[in-house]
């Protein structure tokens, strides 16, 4: 008996991939958490029956949503990783000697637990002395913070579910208040190709724009994620994730990389025409 696994990506398409096996199943408070094993994509979770992360692909949204931001300025030392469970990211942050300080906030501690027993390739930086976790909501953690963090990485699930209060106006709000004068909000900002996801993009992208006076909009190929095609969000105080950023000091940090580069790094923010339709409308 062959075992798929499939996701609607929307009601007319699905993706699916070959599962060797069904790894683990498990119901938190929060989210349905599940584990697999696969020839192509290897090991692979899932949250309420959405792609995560896979063994496979997860550099590539691991090191778009950290080095873009963190080459843009290089004095970066106090982080935000606002969900990011499987500890992809913080992994991500943990190589620049530079970072003095992550508060990693996941609202699911089961997230967090299960990664560690069996995601070891993205959780393994957990434990890095720099690394704070705190398990509660981002949106309600962030409320409290004031002038503090040079980056927030918002690594979260969809508006939906446990999700939605990241992609609120009152959200973005409060994350300008915590971030320092040199600030920098990066944020996971869905796909603009499929209409219900280029909606939640639409949103995200107006109501952080109103906060902010340097927004703009970068992407990278996913192939797990639904379109393969996924955008991230660059806001910030002053930063311009172009004009200020030091490729030489950047490369000269000898961080090896499987994906970004510096050169994709500008590249990275010239969007298809669609895309800047998208965006001009929201
Ligand atoms: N790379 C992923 C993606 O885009 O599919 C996101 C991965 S990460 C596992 C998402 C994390 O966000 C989950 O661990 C989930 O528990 C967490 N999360 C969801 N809502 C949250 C909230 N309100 N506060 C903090 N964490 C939250």
């Amino acid at each position: 008996m062959e075992l798929w696994y499939t996701e609607e990506h929307t009601p007319t398409v699905r993706f699916s991939i070959k599962v060797r096996k069904h790894i683990l199943s498990k119901k938190s408070p929060f989210q349905q958490i599940d584990v697999f094993d696969s020839e192509e994509f290897g090991r692979f979770f899932t949250l309420d029956g959405l792609m995560m992360v896979t063994e496979k692909d997860e550099f590539i949204y691991h090191e778009m949503i950290v080095h873009v931001p963190m080459a843009s300025n290089l004095s970066i030392k106090k982080a935000l990783v606002i969900g990011g469970g499987d500890g992809g990211t913080v992994r991500e942050l943990t190589r620049y000697g530079a970072i003095e300080h992550v508060d990693m906030v996941d609202i699911d501690e089961m997230v967090v637990n299960i990664c560690r027993e069996y995601l070891p390739f993205t959780s393994s930086a957990l434990g890095d002395a720099r690394v704070h976790l705190h398990f509660e909501d981002g949106l309600k953690f962030i409320r409290s913070r004031e002038n503090f963090y040079d980056l927030i990485i918002v690594d979260s699930t969809d508006p939906f579910g446990p999700g939605e209060g990241l992609f609120t106006r009152e959200f973005y709000g409060n994350c300008h208040k915590a971030l320092a004068e040199n600030g920098i909000l990066v944020n996971q900002h869905e796909n603009p190709y499929y209409e219900s996801y280029a909606l939640s993009m639409q949103r995200a992208h107006s109501r952080i724009k109103e906060f902010f006076p340097v927004c703009g909009v970068y992407q990278a190929h996913i192939p797990t994620y639904p379109s393969g095609h996924w955008l991230f969000g660059f806001a910030s105080k002053k930063i311009d994730p172009r004009g200020d950023l030091r490729a030489d000091a950047w490369n000269a940090l000898g961080i090896t990389t499987r994906y970004y580069n510096t050169d994709l790094h500008a590249g990275a923010f010239m969007l298809p025409n669609y895309v800047k339709d998208l965006l001009n409308r929201a």
